[in-house]
């Protein structure tokens, strides 16, 4: 099917990575889901400049954490698309900076809450609509992991990089779970992207002091991660499934 014709969510698509993906994905013709959590501003502005550029998009709050937001935020893509092609997992969160020893279970239970169930539940609701086995006619879903899942962010937070490691495996046995069901599942691992979430836990200087340890000695755009998941969904990664791409300036 071409890109022009297919229907997208993205979650967490009103600001930083998500918001990349949504612009690049309507420059290419699929019709945009814009799912955001408490900012609705963001997600107004990002349609609104979505639709001044020819795009078709909608915005949906929801907390990606919660299932009954989950199952009413596909229930309205369903019926604004009459269906969905493509999902990318994209809504995540950090926190404060902790070592271990000082995590408490509220931000545990959060981190996994959003990171880890959010995730799962839209890659469930994706299945039962783009699997063959369930009548669907098959389709590709991204999820956002990060190269913390590699590092493990030590003294920073390792909950976040546990999160994001329990999301890689996630895609491994899902994209083989689904492989003969026309469903290709891959995630994109970013390293350090110029977005908001590194002020969001507490770190507005993040960027300035980690950059140095990154072999290309710079961060990246959150564009840079779009035109990897783009690919990713397209027909051009037929074949591609499973895979956990690093997208990080070799860090
Ligand atoms: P960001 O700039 O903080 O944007 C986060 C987006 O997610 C916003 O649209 C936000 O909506 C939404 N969101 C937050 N909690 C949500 C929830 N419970 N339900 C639904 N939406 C929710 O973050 P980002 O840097 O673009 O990060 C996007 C993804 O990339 C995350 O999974 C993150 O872990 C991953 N990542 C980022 C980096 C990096 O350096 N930036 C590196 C590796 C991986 P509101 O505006 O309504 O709050």
């Amino acid at each position: 099917m071409s890109e022009a014709k297919k229907s997208l969510l993205v979650t967490g698509g009103s600001r930083g990575i998500g918001a990349a993906i949504c612009r690049l994905a309507a420059k290419r013709g699929y019709r945009v889901a814009v799912n955001y959590a408490s900012n609705e501003a963001a997600a107004l502005a990002l349609v609104k400049e979505i639709e001044s550029g020819g795009g078709e998009a909608f915005a949906i709050k929801g907390d990606v954490g919660n299932e009954a937001d989950v199952l009413a935020m596909f229930a309205a893509v369903d019926s604004r698309f009459g269906g969905l092609d493509v999902l990318v997992n994209n809504a995540g969160v950090v926190d404060q900076k902790a070592r271990v020893d000082e995590l408490i279970m509220a931000r545990l239970e959060r981190m996994m809450r959003i990171n880890v169930i959010g995730s799962i539940l839209c890659a469930r609701e994706a299945v039962r609509r783009m699997s063959t086995l369930h009548g669907g006619k098959g389709g590709a879903i991204v999820n956002i992991s990060s190269a913390a899942a590699r590092l493990g962010s030590p003294g920073e937070y390792v909950d976040y990089a546990a999160s994001k490691g329990a999301i890689d495996t996630f895609t491994i046995g899902l994209a083989c779970e689904v492989a003969t069901e026309g469903v290709r599942v891959n995630a994109v691992r970013p390293g350090l992207i110029d977005t908001e979430i590194h002020a969001s836990g507490g770190q507005p200087d993040r960027l300035e002091r980690i950059r140095g340890a990154i072999p290309m000695k710079r961060e990246g755009k959150a564009a840079e991660i779009a035109s990897a998941v783009l690919w990713l969904l397209s027909d051009e990664a037929s074949y591609t499934t499973g895979a956990l791409l690093d997208v990080s300036g070799a860090r």
